[in-house]
């Protein structure tokens, strides 16, 4: 049980369907796809099948066109049972949607119906070795040919790069970024698997690597200079909104697996959940998710009028929801103990995957400073007598 506030009736109908969804066709198996590091390509299909991976796509282009309500509603859903799934919903749709901002009208024509049907998978391949949090760093060259580009350089813990069929990918074009479309049957490129991630174990990491790779000159996406400014800018956007919202639905299934055990296990004559130490743990709990979910609210509805604050609260929402995710993901191992701490019971795979989403998509360190930055950016103009004021008195009236 939980509040949601503004909750539109059709939108209660697509939680109830996807929750279905989730509880009959992930939750049962999530925890043997993180044990296998995989999830089953029959299951990708049947995401496919459902038009779940083709949301942000265009209807144009075969896709849901989905608001971004419903969008979140999916991210939230589908986070609540497995984030690996979710994160695959997350990669493809930030490929989908920077390819539909800034991709040339053939590349739209070519990919977007394929990421709409989920015949193609898109990957995002921007981190390396040497860069991670500083994008600016990137290594990764791209040199001009006669007919296009040769690309050399090494991609790192690039999400479902085992099986994606194209990468985003940016490299450095004569000292600009640049970002590219590579096949993953490129000539040249070695896609390798990683294995023993903490968290996020199904969602088949991998490490490409670029070793004369030529492409054509049509596989560069915008122009040189807008590699990282407006390509990856946009993909993250979507990105960091998306794993804000799989945050709430991870923080919800702590939620649900804590207050199903504390009505149940007894210790010192009393069910745990008229202990009040664990009261207390279920309230921040409940009151840290309800938060998130509110935040990501925000955040979507300003998405939606296409409002410039938007970048802001989105930053707000994924910092708070995987935040208070980590938190909810601790308590919810300490509430269960023992039950925790084993391999039977998800909350262990829940703490994993929570402090992943304090890592990706900017980390906690990084939003805590951009969030900072960017009040200062939107504060209201303080007006002159107003200021006088904050002089006279040491505070705002
Ligand atoms: C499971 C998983 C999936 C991923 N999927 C993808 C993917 O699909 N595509 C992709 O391109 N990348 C992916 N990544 C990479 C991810 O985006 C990076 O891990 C992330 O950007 C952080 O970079 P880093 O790990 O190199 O850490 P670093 O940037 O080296 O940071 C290390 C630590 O230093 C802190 N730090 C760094 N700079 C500052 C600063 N200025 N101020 C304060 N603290 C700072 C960080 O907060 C962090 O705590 C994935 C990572 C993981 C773990």
């Amino acid at each position: 049980m939980f509040i949601t506030v503004g909750l539109a009736p059709d939108l209660e109908e697509e939680r109830a369907e996807l929750a279905t969804f989730v509880h009959d066709r992930i939750s049962p198996f999530a925890d043997a796809w993180d044990r296998a590091e995989r999830v089953p390509r029959e299951f990708v299909s049947e995401l496919a099948e459902r038009g779940y991976l083709g949301a942000a796509v265009p209807g144009e282009y075969g896709g849901g066109s989905l608001d971004a309500a419903s969008f979140g509603l999916l991210n939230e859903e589908l986070g609540r049972g497995c984030s690996s799934v979710r994160s695959l919903l997350t990669v493809h749709s930030m490929v989908a949607q920077a390819v539909s901002r800034w991709g040339r009208p053939e590349q739209k024509e070519y990919w977007l119906p394929r990421f709409a049907s989920g015949e193609s998978i898109g990957a995002f391949a921007l981190t390396e070795p040497g860069a991670g949090s500083d994008v600016q760093g990137i290594a990764a060259q791209a040199r001009r040919t006669g007919t296009g580009f040769v690309l050399d350089g090494v991609k790192r813990w690039i999400t479902f790069g085992q099986i994606a069929d194209v990468f985003l990918l940016f490299a450095e074009v004569e000292e600009a970024k640049a970002a590219f479309l590579v096949p993953a049957d490129t000539p040249g490129l070695t896609v390798r698997p990683i294995s023993g991630v903490l968290g996020t174990r199904a969602s088949m990491l991998a490490e490409l690597h670029l070793d004369g790779c030529a492409l054509p000159a049509d596989a560069m996406v915008g122009r040189p200079g807008f590699g990282l400014s407006a390509v990856a800018a946009t993909a993250l956007e979507l990105g960091r909104y998306s794993v804000a919202w799989g945050c709430v639905g991870l923080a919800q299934a702590c939620l649900d697996a804590s207050l199903a055990y504390a009505d149940e296990r007894e210790q010192f004559g009393r069910r745990l959940r008229d202990h009040q130490l664990v009261q207390r743990l279920i309230t921040d709990m409940a009151t840290g998710t309800s938060a998130a979910r509110l935040l990501c609210q925000q955040a979507g509805a300003l998405r939606d009028a296409r409002d410039v604050r938007s970048v802001h609260a989105t930053w707000m929402a994924k910092y708070f929801s995987s935040t208070s995710a980590f938190r909810a993901a601790s308590d919810a191992v300490q509430i269960l103990g023992a039950s925790g701490c084993g391999g039977e019971h998800p909350v262990q795979r829940y703490l994993r995957d929570a402090k992943v989403m304090e890592i990706i998509e900017g980390t906690t360190q990084l939003q805590q400073t951009v969030i900072a930055e960017s009040v200062y950016h939107h504060r209201t103009p303080v007006r002159r007598e107003e200021q006088q004021t904050k002089t006279m008195t040491g505070a705002r009236r």
